[in-house]
């Protein structure tokens, strides 16, 4: 299918893991796709690898200068942005009572400066479009808590308000945002995790396993699709039924 033919879409931290499941799967759909990555190395070999509808832009999302770089360089070489997923995140775990000020920093700088960065400007060029689509990465915790992510779980639950306030203040510009909540997925984020764990967590889900990034991705590219054109300001769960 064509479902995105000839789309413009940015997805941030598309180098690897859910991002570059979901620009693989985009380009399936016909897109054109930028991966905004901070690291340069991943970055071009995934653009390498995904073929000529892909491109790497080495980006910073939670630096303005780099996002606002980004935005420039995709309008002027596309013309348009179409999607944005802005899926860009990082954990930096710890209990509150060791977690030192600049982890916790860190965390709300990439995980929620980064999504309102690449929202505000992107917004800018989709809003003279009359059109676009906004799609930002949260998670299960936002909405029960996680031992040891007070940063990650703050970023996550804010972003999810922030989605609720752009749909509101965008729609009228036929703007649709939405959340995306993703529970186990396997990538290299959760592969640090110890065996015991992992094969625990599994076991909790009621579909009796951890999703995978084509799971997400799916899931994003259905949003990003006319399919979708009535769904904004939604948090969807994609987690095989869990309650953490
Ligand atoms: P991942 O494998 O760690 O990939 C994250 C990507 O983001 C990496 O390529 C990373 O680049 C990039 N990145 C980090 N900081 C950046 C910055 N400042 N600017 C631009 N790119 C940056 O993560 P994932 O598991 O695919 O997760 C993707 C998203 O889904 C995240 O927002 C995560 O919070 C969310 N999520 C994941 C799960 C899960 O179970 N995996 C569950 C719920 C939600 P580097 O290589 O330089 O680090």
């Amino acid at each position: 299918m064509n479902l995105l033919k000839d789309k413009i879409c940015i997805v941030t931290g598309g180098g690897r893991g859910i991002g570059k499941a979901t620009a693989k799967k985009f380009i399936e759909e016909g897109g054109v796709v930028i991966i905004a990555d901070f690291d340069a190395s991943t970055g071009t070999a995934t653009a390498d690898d995904l073929g000529e509808q892909c491109t790497f832009i080495k980006t910073d999302v939670s630096n303005s200068d780099s996002v606002k770089s980004l935005i420039k360089r995709v309008k002027a070489d596309c013309g348009s942005i179409n999607v944005i997923v802005n899926n860009a995140g990082i954990l930096k775990d710890q209990t509150l009572e060791k977690m030192e000020e600049d982890q916790f920093d860190k965390v709300i700088q990439v995980n929620m400066r980064g999504v309102y960065l690449c929202t505000k400007y992107a917004a800018e060029v989709m809003r003279e479009q009359g059109s676009g689509v906004i799609l930002n990465a949260s998670s299960v915790v936002a909405r029960f808590g996680n031992f040891g992510q007070t940063n990650y779980v703050a970023a996550k639950a804010g972003l999810e308000g922030m989605t609720k306030v752009w749909a509101r203040e965008l729609g009228k510009h036929g703007i649709r945002v939405n959340a995306v909540a993703p529970g186990f997925i396997q990538t290299d984020m959760t592969a640090g995790m110890p065996e015991k764990i992992i094969t625990m967590m599994g076991d909790k889900v009621p579909l009796k396993r951890w999703g995978q990034p084509e799971d997400v991705a799916n899931l994003y590219c259905f949003l990003a699709t006319d399919e979708a054109s009535y769904i904004s300001g939604a948090v969807l769960h994609i987690d095989g039924g869990v309650v953490v």
